[in-house]
């Protein structure tokens, strides 16, 4: 990764951290799920209102280091007014993004503001948690019954 990407990757988690969206319970929400990374001790609750396919409103709560709160403010932000199956799809591009080896490349056109987020793949250890608000998503929009952990 380049110094400039590098510095992008760091500012945009710091202005997450700071001021993350759509960071607050949601007492009417059709689903809540709920996903714990044990290995940094990253615990949040996903909230999605769907109507019909189309997921109306997403937001998060819980504690957790500055990485996973920031991935969930840009997922929330990305995902609203989605239906099921683009979420889906985007979760698995950003699975990819999320997984690949370091220094390989990654479809940023199908990630879009995302693709900052892929910096994190740099940071192997961190990747569990910047995928944790995505796995509990999609336990949100498509329910299994399965608690949902990085582990
Ligand atoms: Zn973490």
């Amino acid at each position: 990764m380049n110094g400039d990407i590098r510095e992008l990757y760091q500012q945009m988690i710091m202005d997450h951290n700071k001021n993350p969206k759509n960071f607050h319970p949601m007492p009417d929400a059709s689903r809540v799920a709920e996903g714990y990374n044990p290995l940094c001790g990253d615990h949040f609750k996903v909230y999605v209102k769907m109507n019909g396919d189309v997921i109306r409103d997403i937001s998060f709560d819980g504690a957790g280091c500055a990485i996973s709160k920031s991935s969930a403010s840009m997922m929330t932000a990305a995902l609203k007014g989605k239906t099921r199956a683009e979420a889906k799809a985007l979760f698995e591009e950003v699975h990819k993004m999320l997984s690949r080896e370091i220094g390989s490349a990654f479809d940023e056109e199908k990630v879009g503001k995302l693709a900052t987020l892929g910096g994190v793949c740099e940071f192997p250890s961190r990747v569990k948690c910047a995928s944790l608000a995505w796995h509990t998503m999609l336990e949100g929009i498509e329910p299994t019954g399965k608690q949902v952990t990085t582990e």
